[in-house]
């Protein structure tokens, strides 16, 4: 049971970034027919969504592409923002998916927000509650205390779920509405987008296995 519990959370995270980094090598080399660069895609969507005040930038790093609410900034890394591929549009598409996600105060990326520096908080702290409360086993409330406050930051990771694939939908009826994708390119768009899902889904399942896990260890005891 053990084996199974070590394979999957380090299995899972792996196979998911392996899965998303080969569909994006894939995608970001196919050149999308509508010849729009990541940059240009992400301006036409913003636009016709009345977010003229949102600016895209291009940002370092690879895969570094995301959509900062507090400065209203769609920032994608250099060959998304540069370059006419179908992952790319699949991805300028997406980040703007949060920015109107972000306009149209949508419930979950809210909840996510108010949940977040909490979140921050709680995750780091929960781990001395719960190294105490694992190396002691006479103070089994310290390990009850981490794993209360362990579970916001799970909390915080189930949220994410909603919003990344909410993003994606939206991103793809916008590229497909728009007419920026077409035929075939739709299916790529949606591999890509699915396999970035995927790695929010793997982490997730891994926080819940380890919440699960130390549940399992405090209520075993005494
Ligand atoms: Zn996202």
């Amino acid at each position: 049971m053990f084996w199974i519990y070590l394979a999957a959370i380090i299995l899972l995270p792996l196979y998911a970034q392996f899965k998303v980094k080969r569909t994006y090598k894939k995608y970001s080399k196919v050149r999308s027919t509508s010849g729009m660069t990541g940059a240009e895609v992400a301006r036409l969507i913003l636009d016709q969504n009345g977010l003229q005040d949102v600016k895209v930038v291009e940002s370092q790093g690879y895969l570094s592409d995301h959509y900062n609410p507090l400065t209203k900034i769609v920032a994608l890394s250099t060959h998304n923002y540069r370059e006419a591929s179908v992952a790319g549009t699949a991805i300028a598409a997406h980040e703007v998916g949060h920015a109107i996600q972000d306009k149209e105060a949508y419930a979950f990326l809210r909840f996510r927000h108010r949940l977040a520096p909490v979140a921050n908080i709680t995750s780091n702290a929960s781990w001395v509650f719960i190294m105490i409360g694992l190396i002691f086993s006479s103070m089994n409330s310290m390990l009850g205390i981490g794993i209360a406050l362990l579970a916001v930051g799970v909390l915080f990771q189930v949220v994410t779920l909603p919003v990344e694939f909410n993003a994606s939908s939206r991103a793809m009826n916008e590229i497909v509405s728009l007419g920026i994708i077409r035929n075939e390119e739709e299916g790529h768009a949606k591999k890509v987008l699915s396999a970035a899902a995927m790695t929010y889904v793997a982490a997730t399942a891994v926080a819940v296995l380890e919440l699960v896990r130390l549940i399992l260890i405090f209520t075993n005891r005494d």
